[in-house]
């Protein structure tokens, strides 16, 4: 496919974003990026490292000391996150990390890092990047925009039924508290919180299958490649 686009998808936690993301970039043959993983590997960092997230020059020497990247698992094809070389993809899930992830990402100075980086990994086009503000501050200017949303109740319990089908033994009540507690921080937050952008597509995934999602949101994408 010659002309190359941007496609954002923002929105909740727990609404399928990144497996809808995954999905489209594969059948796009475009490279995904899941910028929530970033901010989860820069929060195990954190936790690893006693890092105080209330005090700037330790924030600001940590990152410097961070690299995140992302390869592709050779024998099963999956995108994995590493921290500095070392291999974080299961840790950065756990609920350790998912209690504190919304604290670090409300750091202004460690939005900047991640934005910065991610923009980079988007200059040539050609992506699928899912998040929290992808739209409105990562790439304002993405050629299609998707906001994923879905019920409380939907979210929390396919959430739960991933986290246990991995072997996680956590109840459906503290699922949905994380969930819901993220939304509060990751809305509320000043710098870059997440909202819809005004042109983005609304997509409820309440009452739709997973298919269904990833139906609606490639034939947006590919008719705006074909119009381009
Ligand atoms: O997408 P995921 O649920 O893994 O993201 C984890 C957390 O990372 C979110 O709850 C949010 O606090 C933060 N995040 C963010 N901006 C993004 C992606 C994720 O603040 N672009």
């Amino acid at each position: 496919m010659a002309n190359k686009i941007i496609v954002a998808i923002d929105g909740n936690s727990g609404c399928g974003k990144s497996s809808t993301a995954k999905v489209i970039a594969e059948k796009l043959n475009y490279t995904y990026i899941d910028t929530g993983a970033m901010y989860r590997a820069v929060t195990k960092y954190f936790l690893d490292n006693n890092v105080n997230i209330n005090d700037p020059a330790a924030v600001t020497q940590a990152l410097e000391n961070i690299h995140i990247r992302f390869n592709k698992n050779p024998k099963n094809g999956k995108q994995e996150t590493y921290t500095n070389g070392m291999l974080v993809e299961e840790d950065i899930r756990s609920l350790r990390v998912s209690q504190n992830v919304s604290a670090v990402s409300k750091i202004p100075a460690v939005r900047d890092k991640m934005v910065a980086e991610q923009q980079a990994m988007g200059s040539q086009k050609g992506i699928v990047m899912d998040g929290r503000d992808i739209g409105t501050v990562v790439f304002p200017n993405a050629d299609l925009k998707v906001f994923m949303t879905a019920s409380i109740e939907a979210r929390a319990k396919r959430r739960w039924q991933e986290l246990r089908e991995n072997g996680k033994d956590t109840s459906l009540e503290e699922v949905k508290e994380n969930l819901e507690e993220r939304d509060r921080i990751d809305s509320g937050r000043v710098h870059s919180p997440l909202k819809k952008a005004e042109d983005a597509y609304l997509l409820d995934t309440s009452d739709i299958t997973f298919d269904n999602q990833v139906d609606r949101i490639y034939k947006w994408a590919i008719n705006l490649i074909e119009e381009k």
